[in-house]
């Protein structure tokens, strides 16, 4: 295992997180308008990370990352596959949260070819409407529409539309978590009673988890993105679920807890396999 990459267990459930490129520290000022006193100063640190699930029958990816298309420095999946073992042909199904380019171009080769030949994809309605048909709704992929339009082609027809909650492999749910951009899905994972969350990018940080009350205005509809927040927040702690987020630093997975002070919760790093 590379620094890059972080591999653990998920009840029979294999799982990996790579890198896909870093976005650095940065003020969380940068991104929140209105900050409550005592988070003036807090810093936020970003990456970019691919999950890969492997169940007993199928592998799924949990988007597909920068890809070839964007700058080498936030594209580093590739090579942690291979450094893992995990060959393009070897993705049965790709799970996808939204469709920002940081997240779906990894889909294409630079000659507009499927990379991962042989997935079928899992993604909400409304992201497929805004990549067939409606790029204004919720989508910011300004100036390359060309590349959506031939994904687009190339999906159909080997695609699962959601409208709504449900289970798509046994142990394997996808849940609409809409508001960032359109059509945003978390993914939850249950093997053995052992349950993980990918909640995309419903939070950047865990900050806006342990303060879903802070509302992003960059986000597609942030109002709703906020009560989303706070409503997989008020989810994941009832679960005690273990939690992973596109950009939060490869190795933080944790969990999420409800504070002494009762509105509030606390982010609790953790290796997965200790229990609480
Ligand atoms: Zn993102």
């Amino acid at each position: 295992m590379t620094s890059a990459s972080y591999r653990f267990q998920l009840g029979e459930f294999e799982l990996l997180i790579v890198k896909d490129g870093t976005g650095g520290q940065r003020p969380l000022s940068d991104l929140v308008d209105d900050l409550p006193q005592d988070l003036i100063q807090h810093e936020i640190f970003m990456e970019g990370g691919l999950m890969v699930v492997d169940t007993p029958e199928v592998r799924f990816l949990i988007d597909a990352g920068n890809g070839p298309h964007r700058r080498p420095r936030t594209h580093m999946a590739e090579q942690a596959f291979d450094e893992e073992g995990i060959t393009p042909q070897s993705i049965d199904t790709i799970l996808l949260t939204h469709g920002d380019p940081d997240h779906i171009s990894g889909l294409l080769t630079k000659e507009g070819e499927l990379v991962y030949p042989n997935a079928h994809y899992v993604l909400n309605i409304d992201l497929w409407r805004a990549l067939s048909s409606d790029l204004e709704a919720g989508l910011v992929f300004a100036g390359q529409i060309e590349f959506v339009h031939r994904l687009a082609d190339l999906i159909q027809g080997r695609s699962t539309l959601l409208e709504a909650e449900r289970e798509i492999w046994p142990g394997v749910r996808a849940i609409p978590a809409l508001g960032h951009r359109a059509g945003h899905t978390i993914y939850r994972f249950d093997s053995h009673g052992s349950v993980l969350f990918h909640i995309g990018d419903a939070a950047f940080d865990p900050i806006f988890l342990e303060r879903p009350e802070l509302t992003l205005p960059t986000e597609y509809k942030p109002k709703q993105a906020r009560s989303t927040r706070a409503a997989i927040a008020r989810r994941l702690t009832t679960e005690n679920a273990l939690i992973v987020g596109s950009h939060f630093a490869v190795s933080n997975v944790g969990r999420l807890k409800t504070s002494d002070e009762g509105h509030h919760y606390h982010w609790i790093q953790q290796s997965p396999g200790q229990s609480d």
